[in-house]
């Protein structure tokens, strides 16, 4: 299942057709239809949004769990979307399996090896991302983990590790991304929301992941960011997005 998803990443360079969009979480109805239908209007494909949040804090915005990931699935329905949310648990995957195209595993996960070999049986696409504080050894390692089964459909996803700055809420290291490439034959995107933490640098993050030779791109985007309930610092608007899409794809 998902091997014209796998192919998409996979066999083009960094484009929009392989860039996932979407906000940190979904907060409301309103608010992640208001986004779906913004980020088709721009042209994008693919759609994200938390349900389940692992959020640093549990006084923090948790997400709105199974409520969250059917409202996902009800947008991505009506404006074709693809949809993509991470899930924490083996119950998290149980009850939001059939609502999600892409299911991720986020980088506090990485090494949840039972939970990944839970998910080396399941037949759609992972989107895998790197640990906060992975070597590429380790991440590749927990990686194997995942195609025990033969599992082949898995976008992997350079999202920074924790670095000795606090300019950037984590280092990008691009020259993960040939690296692994070298090392796997699976398509490897870059999150420049959560690696710079910072939405001043997105456009400079993403022209580095295209340059590179990225397979994709992951950035959240929210109508109104300065309200967002999670990572408002780091969402910029739909209007923003059109813009640096403008950037990025055109020039
Ligand atoms: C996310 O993509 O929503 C997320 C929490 O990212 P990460 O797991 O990379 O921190
Ligand atoms: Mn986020």
């Amino acid at each position: 299942m998902g091997n014209d998803i796998i192919a998409d990443f996979l066999n083009k360079g960094c484009q929009k057709s392989n860039f996932i969009v979407g906000s940190c979480a979904i907060e409301s109805y309103q608010q992640i239809r208001q986004a779906a239908a913004s980020a088709k209007a721009l042209g994008y494909k693919y759609f994200r949004g938390g349900a389940y949040k692992p959020r640093t804090s549990s006084n923090s915005f948790q997400g709105l769990g199974l409520t969250g990931v059917t409202y996902l699935h009800e947008v991505c329905q009506e404006f074709s979307l693809k949809a993509v949310s991470e899930i924490m648990s083996e119950r998290q995957l149980e009850e939001a399996y059939d609502y999600l195209d892409i299911i991720q595993i986020g980088a506090r996960n990485m090494q949840n090896f039972e939970l990944l070999k839970v998910l080396s049986k399941i037949d759609k696409p992972i989107l895998f991302k790197r640990g906060l504080m992975a070597t590429i050894e380790e991440y590749l390692g927990a990686l194997s983990y995942l195609q025990e089964n033969g599992k082949k459909n898995i976008i992997l996803c350079e999202r920074g590790v924790r670095g000795y700055d606090v300019e950037t809420r984590n280092m990008l290291d691009i020259m993960a991304v040939p690296i692994i490439q070298q090392k796997v034959k699976l398509p490897i995107i870059v999150d420049v929301s959560h690696s710079t933490g910072r939405r001043d640098l997105l456009l400079p993050a993403a022209k580095a992941a295209k340059a590179i030779g990225a397979n994709g791109i992951m950035m959240e985007v929210h109508p109104t960011p300065d309200l967002a309930l999670s990572d408002a610092a780091q969402q910029i608007d739909y209007q923003q997005l059109e813009q640096l899409g403008k950037e990025l794809w055109e020039s």
